[in-house]
C-alpha cells in the first residue's frame, strides 16, 4: 500500500517541481545513487544531503523506506540511532538562560532579542554583539546562524560557547575586543528550535528550512515560506549584513556559493578565500581527504535549491558560506568542548574577514540609492550596481583598488576611490563619509 502511495506521490510531484518535500523518514544509502533514487530526486519527491564517497542521506515522506524495500535498495534508518546522548544537551529553555546570562554578564556589548517565534512558539533568539550595543553604529555587519537543520546540533553549542567567551573576555582579549569594537556581530544559535527539540532535520511542519528560501531562478519572495524562514528574511532585510555563515553537521567542510547552479559566483576567488579563512585554522577541515583544502563549491558537491546561502548572496549584498563542522550530527555532549576548541580560531578569523571591505556613509539621514562598483586594480572589472538605504553601504571585496559611484535621486553622482588591503582588518577607515 505504502509503495503505491509513494509511487503516486512521485507522479504528482513531478508536475510541480517547486513543491517541498515533507520529511518523515531520514535514511542513509551506502555507495552511489541507484537509478531509482535518481528518478525520485528528479521528480522532487525526495531530498539528498551530504553526498560522500561512503554514500548519501535521503529524506522523504512516509513510505520511502518501504518503497526502497520493494526495489531491494538497502538503507540505514538514521532515526534508529541511539538517543542516549540526547538528554545531556540543553533544552531550548536552558539555551535561552545561557544567552540571558551572557547578556547580563556584559550588557554593554551584548543585546539579546527575538526575531519571532517558531511553529511551536519558541523564541528565535539573536545576540547582537558590539560596543555601544544599543546604538546602530557605522560598522561592518556580520552574522552567524546555526542549526536550521534541528539535528545538526554542534554549531548551536559552538555559537553559544563563542558568545560566552566574548562576554567573558571582552576588554582583556585584544583580538576579541577589537573585533567587538569595530563590528556589529549578530549570532543566532538556533534557527530551528522545534527540530532540535525533536532531534530532527525539519521544522515542526516537516519542512527542510534549507530548501525553503526563494530560489535564484524562481524568486517567490512573497511565497508561503515556513515561519522560521519568514522571520529570518525580515531580519535580513532590516540589517546590512555583508558577510555571514551558517552552521551544519554531517561532514567537515566549508561550502561556498553557488549551491543551486554550476555558474561561478562573480567573486569566486573571494568566496574561496573566505572559505579558506575558516578551513585553514581547523586542523580536520584543512586536512580533509574528501575535499581539497577543506573547501568545496556547493553545486560541484551536490545541487541544492532554496538554500539560505544562495538566497543571502543573491538577493542581498551578504556573502554567505555553509560550514559543516562535525561528521556526527549529534555527537556526545561531552565532545562539544573539543569541537569548540578545534573551531574557535576559525570562527574568530572568519568574523574578522568582514573588515576586508569598504563602505560609504552619507552625512544626510535616510538616503537611498545605488553604488556602482568598478575594480581598478589588480584587474579592471565591472562589479555591478548595488542598492543601499539609510545612508549606508558596505561591501566585502577582494584586495585591490576600486571606484564607487554613488547615485541618489535628483543628485549628481559622486565617485570615490577605495583601497582594500587583505591584512589591514581592523582599520576604521573602512567607511568613507561623504556629503
Ligand atoms: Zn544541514
Amino acid at each position: 500500500m505504502r509503495k503505491i502511495l509513494f509511487s503516486l506521490a512521485l507522479i504528482s510531484v513531478a508536475s510541480q517541481a517547486s513543491a517541498s518535500v515533507k520529511i518523515e523518514e531520514e535514511l542513509f544509502i551506502f555507495g552511489q545513487k541507484p537509478e531509482i533514487v535518481r528518478e525520485l530526486i528528479e521528480a522532487g519527491s525526495v531530498e539528498v544531503d551530504h553526498v560522500s564517497s561512503e554514500g548519501f542521506e535521503l529524506y522523504g515522506s512516509k513510505g520511502l523506506s518501504k518503497y526502497l524495500d520493494s526495489k531491494k535498495i538497502p538503507y540505514f534508518d538514521m532515526k534508529s540511532v541511539s538517543k542516549s546522548a540526547f538528554s545531556d544537551y540543553p533544552s531550548h529553555t536552558e539555551i535561552t538562560n545561557k544567552l540571558k546570562a551572557a547578556e547580563a554578564k556584559n550588557p554593554g556589548i551584548m543585546k539579546l532579542f527575538s526575531i519571532g517565534k517558531s511553529v511551536k512558539g519558541k523564541e528565535l533568539w539573536v545576540m547582537k554583539i558590539s560596543d555601544n550595543v544599543n546604538v546602530d553604529e557605522i560598522e561592518p555587519e556580520f552574522k552567524y546562524i546555526s542549526s536550521m537543520h534541528g539535528d545538526e546540533i554542534t554549531g548551536r553549542e559552538m555559537t553559544v560557547s563563542l558568545i560566552q567567551e566574548i562576554a567573558a573576555k571582552y576588554g582583556s582579549d585584544s583580538e576579541l575586543t577589537e573585533l567587538v569594537n569595530n563590528s556589529e556581530i549578530y549570532i543566532m544559535p538556533s534557527m530551528n528550535p522545534d527540530g532540535s527539540e525533536r532531534k530532527q532535520r525539519a521544522n515542526a511542519n516537516g519542512t527542510d528550512l534549507n530548501r525553503d528560501f526563494p530560489d535564484l531562478k524562481d524568486p517567490n519572495i512573497a511565497g508561503n515560506m515556513q515561519i522560521e524562514n519568514q522571520h529570518v528574511m525580515k531580519f535580513q532585510a532590516s540589517r546590512k549584513f555583508s558577510l555571514s555563515a551558517n552552521f551544519h553537521g554531517g561532514t567537515i567542510v566549508a561550502n561556498y556559493p553557488w549551491d543551486s547552479t554550476y555558474d561561478r559566483h562573480p567573486l569566486d576567488g573571494l568566496v574561496k578565500e573566505l572559505s579558506l579563512a575558516y578551513a585553514e585554522l581547523n586542523p580536520e577541515m584543512r586536512s580533509s581527504r574528501e575535499f581539497a583544502g577543506g573547501i568545496t563549491n556547493g553545486a560541484d558537491w551536490y545541487v541544492v535549491k532554496g538554500g539560505m546561502q544562495d538566497w543571502s548572496c543573491f538577493f542581498y549584498n551578504d556573502l554567505q558560506i555553509t560550514l559543516e563542522v562535525s561528521h556526527d550530527k549529534w555527537p556526545n555532549y561531552s565532545e562539544i568542548p573539543g569541537f569548540y576548541k578545534s573551531n574557535r580560531e576559525s570562527m574568530v578569523n572568519y568574523m574578522k574577514q568582514v573588515h576586508r571591505g569598504a563602505g560609504i556613509k552619507i552625512k544626510r539621514p535616510n538616503i537611498s540609492g545605488t553604488v556602482a562598483i568598478k575594480q581598478i586594480s589588480p584587474v579592471a572589472k565591472n562589479l555591478g550596481s548595488y542598492a543601499f538605504s539609510s545612508s549606508e553601504f558596505y561591501k566585502v571585496l577582494p584586495e585591490g583598488q576600486y571606484s564607487y559611484t554613488v547615485s541618489e535621486k535628483n543628485k549628481a553622482a559622486k565617485e570615490i576611490t577605495v583601497f582594500i588591503e587583505r591584512d589591514k582588518v581592523f582599520s576604521n577607515g573602512n567607511f568613507t563619509v561623504i556629503d
